[in-house]
């Protein structure tokens, strides 16, 4: 991609509206734009990110049987008025239609996949089964804050399970904890996530959060400093000593809630008359979990994990591109060569991606800085950006047939040969 022609643009001065690090950052690098409170639009660098984020969500998805659809945003009244909540739930958006007509704007799914999954489960052959979707939720908040931390408008994951049986459904549940724990470590998350109990409502005694350990964070959890077990504020009420070791000192920690699943049992499926006939013939009521991540979210807590005072730091795993190719000068001779370097390091992507065996894509994407500024400027935009690897063509290190090479966490760079660069690329990322 060039830098010329991509649709974005830095701030190089804080966001004075911005109440989190990962807030200001992503708006002034050009990832997301604030359309009102609450609610924003991802440019091309903001939703490659996310992209890449929904990518690695969906592959650990698919590990653990998950079978993607798509449901409505748009929502009849009824199917909440059946379950209680059009009344009870807060945050719900509710739209007046034509006529008489009342919808809701989902801000879950429970009201749409269990009558549907009604449609499609008789019998106990029909289980288990395990649906997801990665979709635009709603929630009616008072207070949208922090960007994209806590927003009006989000996209989520989220995956339904159906059992027939407590045992199975609770051995499912541990998977898709793992593949939780997966997720986030895949994301640059793992050290500072935390599988964290929490109150599991009326038919199960926990649920679990997924918290991340961030000063932006809206919530406080307690860490056991025995055995790093972690629960959340209400559980720390209930039950002031560990609840796996016993120990009573705890370590008090700001975090974001990245993830949470639930046993949700039969709270659904009992308005919807959702069953399944037994071996034995008898009609029984299936056993729902649900299993939620937030996307953006998810984003603004890597930004938050992962930045320092010159911007964004992205883990390579969903960074927007992967190197940021870098020409200094506008000389024909720099020209030439950095468009040679840009070629060859987009053709190793496209090569590799459809002639490897594995049939793996390398992933070398490249943003070419192909724009006739001072090298302060791309550099200073260069940070705020994020992008891994920087690769800095001059007339400086042509002398020595060499580029550049510096990773963004990193203080030192190093010059490497021209000719040697793609090996080097290919063995190192
Ligand atoms: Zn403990």
């Amino acid at each position: 991609m060039l830098q010329s022609k991509l649709f974005y643009k830095t701030n190089k001065n804080r966001n004075a509206n911005a109440d989190s690090v990962s807030h200001d950052l992503l708006t002034r690098a050009g990832y997301i734009d604030q359309l009102m409170a609450g609610v924003y639009s991802f440019l091309p660098l903001g939703f490659r990110v996310l992209k890449n984020i929904e990518n690695i969500i969906r592959k650990n998805m698919e590990l653990i049987d998950g079978q993607e659809l798509l449901l409505p945003s748009l929502h009849p009244k009824e199917n909440w008025v059946k379950t209680g909540r059009w009344d009870t739930l807060d945050v719900l958006f509710k739209l007046p239609g034509a006529g008489d007509k009342e919808y809701a704007l989902g801000s879950t799914h429970e009201e749409v996949i269990a009558p549907l999954a009604k449609k499609v489960i008789f019998s106990y052959k029909d289980l288990p089964l395990h649906v997801f979707q990665i979709q635009n939720k709603f929630r009616n908040e008072l207070r949208a804050k922090s960007g994209i931390l806590r927003t009006r408008e989000f996209i989520m994951k989220d995956l339904y399970s159906f059992y027939t049986n407590q045992a199975d459904f609770d051995a499912y549940y541990e998977k898709a904890a793992q593949a939780y724990i997966n997720i986030f470590k895949e994301c640059g998350l793992g050290k500072i996530t935390y599988r964290t109990l929490a109150s599991g409502g009326s038919f199960s005694k926990y649920s679990d959060e997924f918290q991340t350990l961030t000063d932006a964070g809206e919530d406080l959890i307690y860490i056991c400093t025995k055995c790093s077990l972690a629960v959340n504020k209400e559980i720390k009420a209930e039950t002031p000593k560990c609840t796996k070791c016993g120990n009573d000192k705890f370590e008090e920690k700001k975090a974001v809630e990245v993830g949470n699943i639930f046993k949700l049992g039969t709270k659904f499926s009992t308005p919807f008359d959702l069953k399944f006939t037994d071996r034995d013939g008898h009609d029984k009521p299936i056993l729902m979990g649900c299993y939620g991540i937030g996307l953006g979210r998810l984003m603004g807590a890597i930004v938050e994990a992962s930045h320092d005072e010159r911007g964004i730091a992205w883990p390579k795993s969903v960074a927007p591109f992967l190197v940021h190719l870098l020409r200094l000068e506008s000389n024909p001779n720099v020209k030439k060569e950095a468009q040679k370097l840009y070629t060859d390091l987009s053709r190793l992507q496209s090569n590799t991606g459809s002639s490897t065996k594995s049939g793996q894509n390398s992933n070398i994407s490249v943003l070419y800085d192909d724009r006739d500024k001072s090298a302060g400027e791309k550099f200073a935009e260069s940070d705020l950006m994020g992008i891994p690897l920087r690769i800095v063509i001059s007339e400086k290190t042509l002398v020595k047939n060499s580029v550049e090479l510096k990773e963004r966490n990193k203080k030192e760079s190093k010059l490497i040969k021209i000719k040697t660069l793609m090996s080097y690329l290919k063995k190192n990322v």
